[in-house]
């Protein structure tokens, strides 16, 4: 890296400019300040309309739960997908696509049933 007081090029691992000895890396605790928590990137906590997408997926494979969750599940997909889209730093496109993918399958799935049942019932009375 390149010394931002004098401009001569330093090795990445000095701490100081061999140059003019000004500091070239910030203080240790700033640098552990910014890492996030390891799984941070795996859970987008930020992007709330993914994360409720894909809970609601999840339960919706549940038989009877998929119409009740299914259905919303698709559309906070949809929400938390545009959100991705809109600052892909809140991520969480992975949990939307399942919100709506399996959401979507799931309140499809229980809402045909549904409709077959209730088609049933009217053709036995
Ligand atoms: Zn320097």
């Amino acid at each position: 890296m390149f010394c931002s007081k004098c401009g001569k090029e330093n090795s990445d691992e000095n701490l100081n400019c061999s140059q003019c000895s000004n500091r070239l890396k910030p203080e240790e605790p700033q640098v552990k300040a910014q890492v996030e928590p390891a799984f941070g990137n795996l859970i987008p906590y930020k992007n709330s309309y993914g994360l409720t997408a894909y809970y609601l997926a999840i339960f919706s494979v549940i038989p009877c739960l998929g119409l009740i969750l299914g259905i919303p599940a698709f559309f906070f997909g949809l929400k938390g997908f545009a959100v991705y889209k809109q600052n892909p730093e809140v991520k969480g496109k992975v949990h939307s696509l399942v919100g709506i993918l399996l959401g979507g399958l799931c309140g499809l799935v229980n809402l045909i049933a549904f409709i077959v049942a209730i088609i049933n019932m009217a053709i036995k009375s």
